[in-house]
């Protein structure tokens, strides 16, 4: 049976672990297709441009939001992010899953789109505000000042955790990845996902009624 795609919303504050969850989930399931975000932050070290965002300078990004290609936008931290919604539609018409590391703004445009009946939101949160602090610390991606920034924001994020279908706390990796599965593993079996459900519900139903008539 085919099945319908799903779009899988990860948010969290900065630092909580999503994008490291989102490349677990990506190598449990290489079908997943990940949503490259478009952004005007600058490229961190060791980010590609095309795999983990589209790099654009403010024009061409607004140049975007204006012809209507964003399926949502937001501006976090101080630059715009965006999810181009083409690839998105030609995944899930694939029938792939979509993965989405976007904030809580994001997500709520998302939820409130044409395809909200297809969307699984999942937020996760530190174990502590100070473990926070600390994989931010540790990740050494990002100077002092912005690090600063982002965990003045964390409670901001954090505040829209129950409007998620979700939450995961985010202790031990692997336990946590785990869970991510089991919940995607169950979504994928949501009625709503599976449109071949009529035909073959009918088809029961004839093989019951020659066995019967
Ligand atoms: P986010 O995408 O939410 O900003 P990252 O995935 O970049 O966060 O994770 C922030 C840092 O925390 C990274 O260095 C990552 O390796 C580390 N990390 C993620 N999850 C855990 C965890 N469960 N335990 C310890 N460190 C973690
Ligand atoms: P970072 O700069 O750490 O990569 O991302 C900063 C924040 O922006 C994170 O909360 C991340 O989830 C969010 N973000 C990344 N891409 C998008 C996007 O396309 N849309 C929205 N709304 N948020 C995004």
């Amino acid at each position: 049976m085919t099945r319908r795609g799903l779009l899988i919303i990860l948010s969290s504050p900065s630092g909580a672990g999503k994008s490291t969850l989102a490349h677990r989930l990506m190598a449990w399931d290489p079908t997943l297709s990940f949503s490259v975000s478009a952004t005007t932050r600058k490229p961190r070290e060791g980010e590609v441009d095309g795999k983990d965002y589209r790099f654009l300078d403010e024009a061409d990004f607004k140049g975007l939001v204006a012809r209507g290609e964003m399926l949502e936008h937001a501006h976090v931290f101080g630059n715009f992010y965006g999810s181009p919604e083409a690839p998105v539609r030609d995944a899930i018409e694939a029938g792939h899953d979509v993965l989405f590391d976007i904030d809580w703004q994001g997500a709520e445009q998302i939820k409130h789109s044409a395809l909200r009946d297809h969307v699984l939101s999942i937020f996760v949160l530190p174990p502590s505000i100070t473990e926070l602090r600390r994989r931010l610390v540790d990740r050494a991606k990002d100077d002092p000042e912005t690090i600063a920034k982002r965990m003045q924001k964390s409670w901001d994020e954090i505040s829209h955790w129950h409007g998620y279908d979700y939450v995961l706390v985010n202790d031990d990796l692997d336990v946590t990845a785990s869970k991510l599965e089991t919940i995607v593993t169950a979504e994928r079996l949501r009625q709503s996902q599976q449109p071949d459900l009529f035909p073959f519900i009918r088809a029961l139903q004839s093989e019951f009624e020659e066995e019967h008539s």
